[in-house]
């Protein structure tokens, strides 16, 4: 076949029906039908009872598909283009009964017939997520769990703000983001999320702006706040998992203690100069942060703004692979090196450990002073 022949061509040498009268043809036996579109075209809408074979498998596939070349097989595709192109394959390979339904799925859905699709996402859900649901691993259910998730993240700022991007995009149907701070200058060279614009803006208010402008499936929740004892069960209690980008070790603590209190799943992530870590916190299951850091660093060790942004991508990405429990991902950026080290849990631990104390309803929200203790 040559390759510079136009559709037209293609289509005189081959048969074209309607879709009425495809429909009225399947309603018989002996049809077989054909979507010659790709996987995740496929799983957005198809005609029942269609096997896939993609476009560029069809000369491999067919005869597995339909051994018998005497078959009436009928093709389709989105427009009735590629299935033209595929029943002409077809009539060089010797069948003798291929047809491509004119004007392809399109045409047939605008005529009012059937069709199967992904259940519980709208069409612009479908189209939105195919990439995601073209992934076994994902699917149509991994992304309706995504759709319901609910996650909170510590921080709008050079950890917070990529992450924020990420989960938004993959369409985490809750986004809580607890900050307090404005968007300076300063912090634009890496907190992605914000812009020019939103100078003096609370990044909570720049970051769900961005957020809704790049995914109107998820439900922004501002908390414009510092997490303290007082605040942090009321804010956490709701989420499913906790991103944990703060910058400071006093909330680092904080959110630890009540993490594990609550049973909520962290996913922590920080960065020091060129160097930054990941880990997956799932309270009882692994370690938690104290049985890794019983105690803070020195000061002169504590990071402040950090020169890498790139583990907040780490920590959007992340989140969703294989959780990272009990193990901890150090990340070289100058030497662009990854190391993974095996963490157990802390039999002394003062939170989670068998001897941590039992914590009464009335002491539930009551944290020490952890500015004292990261002081000390
Ligand atoms: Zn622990």
């Amino acid at each position: 076949m040559a390759s510079t022949e136009t559709i037209e061509q293609v289509k005189e040498r081959i048969e074209e029906v309607d879709p009425a009268e495809a429909q009225e043809e399947l309603r018989g036996d002996g049809v077989a039908l054909i979507d010659t579109r790709e996987p995740y075209e496929h799983l957005e809408a198809h005609i029942e009872g269609s096997e896939l074979v993609r476009p560029a498998d069809v000369t491999d596939r067919i005869e597995e598909v339909v051994p018998d070349h005497s078959q009436r097989v009928l093709l389709y595709c989105a427009s009735g283009n590629r299935s033209a192109r595929a029943a002409d394959e077809l009539r060089e390979l010797g069948y003798e009964n291929a047809a491509s339904v004119r004007g392809g799925i399109k045409a047939w859905e605008a005529e009012g017939l059937p069709v199967v699709m992904a259940e519980g996402m709208t069409p612009e859900q479908r189209n939105r997520y195919s990439r995601h649901t073209l992934l076994p691993e994902v699917g149509v259910e991994g992304q309706l769990k995504m759709l319901n998730a609910k996650v909170l993240l510590v921080g709008a700022g050079g950890l917070g703000a990529p992450s924020a991007l990420y989960l938004a995009a993959a369409g985490i149907g809750t986004l809580g983001l607890v900050d307090d701070d404005e968007v300076d200058e300063s912090n634009l060279q890496r907190q992605v999320i914000h812009n020019t614009e939103r100078i003096g803006q609370p990044k909570t208010e720049s970051a769900r702006k961005t957020i809704e402008a790049l995914n109107p499936d998820v439900d922004v929740i501002e908390h414009r706040t510092r997490l303290d004892a007082s605040n942090i069960t009321d804010i956490i209690k709701d989420y499913d998992v906790i991103v944990d980008g703060a910058d400071n070790f006093p909330t680092r603590y904080l959110l630890n203690d009540a993490s594990v209190r609550l049973r909520k799943p962290v996913v922590s992530a920080s960065i020091l100069a060129f160097d930054g870590q990941i880990s997956t916190f799932l309270p009882y299951e692994g370690p938690c942060y104290r049985c890794l850091y019983p105690t803070p660093p020195p000061a002169e060790l504590a990071p402040s703004c950090g020169a890498a942004g790139v583990l907040g991508v780490m920590a959007g990405v992340m989140g969703i692979g294989e959780p990272l429990i009990g193990r901890l991902l150090l990340y070289d950026s100058l030497g662009t090196h990854f190391t993974e080290l095996k963490v157990r849990r802390d039999p002394e631990c003062p939170i989670c450990g068998p001897n941590a104390q039992e914590i009464p309803e009335s002491e539930m929200g009551k944290f020490p002073d952890y500015e004292l203790f990261c002081a000390a």
